[in-house]
C-alpha cells in the first residue's frame, strides 16, 4: 500500500502517520523529519536545507526529489510507504509519478486531512515534537504522560524553530500557494480520499481506517 497524506502545516500528518504504521506495519517516509536530521548532523544537505526551514519556505525541489528517489528504493519500503509531507509541489508531484513508474508501483491513495487555518495555528504554537522519535506532542490537545518526555520511545521534547506565530503564518501561505493545487492534481487522477481533520485523534484514524480499508 502506497499512500501520501497531503494536508497543510499543522493537519495532523505525523501524528496519523504513526498511527498508520503501526496498523499497517509500513514506514512513515517524512520529508521534514529526512531534513530535520540531516540540519541536526550539520551534513552538507542540512547546512543548504537550513535557511529555507527557519524562513518556513520550501527547500528547492531538485533537493526533496533526490531525498525521496534514494528513500523509497531501500528495503523496508518495498511492501509499501506512507508519504508525509511530500510532495508539496506539483514539480515534485510529477517527479514521484517517474520514480514510482520505474519501480514498476504506484500511488493507490492520497488522504487529504482537512482542518481550519485557526485551529491550524493553535495546533502549530502548542505543538512539542519528540528528538528521539519524531512523534508530536501538543501541550493542550494531546500532552505527553509526562511533561517534556516522548510516550512513545522516552525521548526529550522540544518546540521547533519554526512553530512560531510569524513562521507560521508564512508556511500556512506557501501552502495556499504552492502545495493546495495538489489536491486538484490528484482528484483528477481518481486517488483523492478527502478526510474532515477535525475532532479527536482517534475519530481521524478511524475515518483513515475507513478509507483505506473500504469499509466507509
Ligand atoms: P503535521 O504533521 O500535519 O504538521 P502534526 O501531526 O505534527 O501535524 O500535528 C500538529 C499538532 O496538532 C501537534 O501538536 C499534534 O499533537 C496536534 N494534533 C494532531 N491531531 C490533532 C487533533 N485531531 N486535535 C487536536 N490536536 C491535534
Ligand atoms: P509541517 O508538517 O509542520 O508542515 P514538515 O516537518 O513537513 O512540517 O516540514 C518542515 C519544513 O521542511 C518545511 O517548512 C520545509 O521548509 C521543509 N520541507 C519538508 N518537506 C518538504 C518538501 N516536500 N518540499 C520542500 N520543503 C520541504
Ligand atoms: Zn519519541
Amino acid at each position: 500500500m502506497d499512500v501520501i497524506l497531503l494536508g497543510p502545516p499543522g493537519a495532523g500528518k505525523g501524528t496519523q502517520a504513526k498511527f498508520m504504521v503501526d496498523r499497517w506495519n509500513i514506514p512513515q517516509v517524512s520529508t521534514g523529519d529526512i531534513l530535520r536530521a540531516a540540519v541536526r548532523e550539520g551534513t552538507g544537505l542540512g547546512v543548504e536545507a537550513r535557511g529555507f526551514m527557519d524562513r518556513g519556505e520550501l527547500v528547492p525541489d531538485r533537493v526533496v526529489i533526490g531525498i525521496i528517489a534514494e528513500r523509497l528504493k531501500e528495503d523496508d519500503a518495498t511492501g509499501g510507504f506512507i508519504l508525509d509531507g511530500f510532495p508539496r509541489t506539483l514539480p515534485q508531484a510529477e517527479a514521484l509519478e517517474s520514480i514510482l513508474t520505474d519501480l514498476d508501483r504506484n500511488i493507490d491513495h492520497v488522504v487529504s486531512i482537512e482542518v481550519d487555518e485557526e485551529e491550524l495555528v493553535d495546533r502549530l504554537t502548542g505543538r512539542r515534537m519528540c528528538k528521539g522519535c519524531g512523534e508530536s506532542f501538543h501541550v493542550l490537545f494531546n500532552p505527553p504522560q509526562n511533561e517534556g518526555v516522548c510516550d512513545r520511545c522516552g525521548g526529550g521534547l522540544y518546540q521547533r524553530d519554526d512553530d512560531k506565530e510569524g513562521t507560521i503564518r508564512q508556511r500556512l501561505n506557501v501552502y495556499r500557494d504552492q502545495t493546495s493545487p495538489l489536491i486538484a492534481f490528484y482528484r483528477e487522477k481518481g486517488s483523492l480520499r478527502e478526510i474532515d481533520g477535525s475532532g479527536n485523534i482517534q475519530d481521524i484514524s478511524a475515518r483513515i481506517e475507513q478509507v483505506l480499508t473500504g469499509t466507509e
